[in-house]
């Protein structure tokens, strides 16, 4: 406890100092820096696979334990190296390709509950250029007619939700209709995209609804990932504030290849790796729904799970959950949170508001909570 303490005091006391420094008034020697001629520079060994990541919640946690479920979610073939660099502020660097097709690709990374931002460093800056500000999912659009099921317009529609990454063009039958998957990184200073609204011209615009197949502890009332409405602002709010839910979070079954029925839904409509697809770059884009595969087993008790509802008697009990009542402690043995993981099980359904776990009736028309 002591130690940690001290650590966190000289980890203050290092940002302090950067912040003296941007404050003072260089003399000419200390001005007179380094030249890297054009050439010079580029003649540099390229810094790979380098990323800063950053989770994305206002509150206090273990970097020590986040290090250690990340290795263990994304079981690196090699080394992977982590460093910190601030406060809430890593750089983690992989080893060969594979591994940093994993980390980069098969997101969302989640730890208790929050979503691991990621952004590739190229190593020319101490502090990256580029904040982490997005967090990468794959989400499903839902009924799109049959005439607008162009890869333009499929990826029209998922840029209102985030900035594509890779589409699949397949439609996917689930038990409430087909949808299209695409893979999208989300902006964390916005508010979760529901619907999106196609509009042919001479025609009445569709909306269509909008899931996604995993996300972390996200807001009913502001939409933002990374808190829950109990801690946005006051945090009191009527049903009818509670405009976003877990109605948004896909049915793990309608995508997870492991089940019986999304193999009876759609069969011979995609693989199925089963051994840990994603990793070794083999399948990188695959790898989240490979993975549940080549973890083994998970499949049955994971559909038993996602049955019933997305609330908290959902979560996934890890042997340390067994007469723990301590919700924070369970967390913390829930958080090694791959996508193949529910939301509801890596925490998001904990507080469902009361209006989310109504059904929202998304027929080509407008949306009407029952
Ligand atoms: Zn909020």
């Amino acid at each position: 406890m002591a130690a940690e303490s001290s650590k966190a005091g000289e980890k203050r006391a290092e940002m302090e100092v950067d912040e003296l420094l941007k404050m003072l008034q260089l003399s000419e020697e200390e001005k007179d820096g380094v030249v890297l001629a054009k050439e010079d520079r580029e003649n540099l060994p390229a810094v790979k696979w380098m990323a800063a990541a950053k989770l994305l919640t206002a509150k206090e946690f273990s970097v020590t334990s986040l290090v250690s479920t990340m290795r263990s979610a994304w079981n690196p073939a090699r080394e992977v190296t982590f460093r910190s660099i601030g406060k809430n502020l890593l750089v983690v660097q992989a080893f060969c390709l594979g591994d940093w097709k994993r980390i980069m690709e098969d997101g969302p990374w989640i730890f208790r509950g929050y979503a691991l931002m990621l952004e590739e460093l190229d190593g020319s800056t101490t502090i990256p250029s580029e904040m982490p500000s997005k967090v990468l999912g794959w989400i499903q659009i839902h009924k799109i007619p049959h005439l607008f099921r162009t890869e333009a317009i499929v990826k029209q529609l998922a840029a209102k939700v985030g900035e594509v990454q890779e589409i699949e063009m397949k439609a996917i039958a689930s038990r409430t209709g087909d949808f299209h998957r695409v893979r999208v990184k989300l902006a964390a200073a916005k508010p979760l995209i529901r619907v999106v609204t196609l509009a042919p011209e001479g025609q009445a615009r569709i909306l269509l609804q909008v899931k996604y197949e995993k996300l972390p502890r996200f807001c009913a009332h502001c939409g933002l990932v990374g808190h829950v409405h109990l801690e946005c602002g006051a945090g009191e709010y009527t049903e009818k504030d509670l405009q976003f839910g877990s109605w948004m979070v896909a049915d793990a079954e309608s995508w997870h290849p492991g089940t019986p029925r999304f193999r009876s839904s759609a069969p011979g409509d995609r693989e199925m790796p089963r051994d840990g697809g994603g990793r070794g770059g083999v399948k990188p884009t695959r790898g989240g729904r490979g993975q549940v595969g080549g973890r083994g087993g998970r499949g049955p008790m994971w559909k038993a799970k996602v049955t019933t509802t997305s609330e908290s008697g959902s979560r996934k009990r890890t042997s340390a959950d067994v007469g723990d009542d301590n919700k924070d402690d369970r967390e913390l043995d829930d958080m090694a949170s791959s996508p193949v993981k529910t939301a509801a099980q890596a925490g998001v359904g904990e507080e469902p508001p009361p209006g989310a776990r109504k059904q929202l009736v998304m027929d080509a028309g407008p949306v009407v909570p029952l």
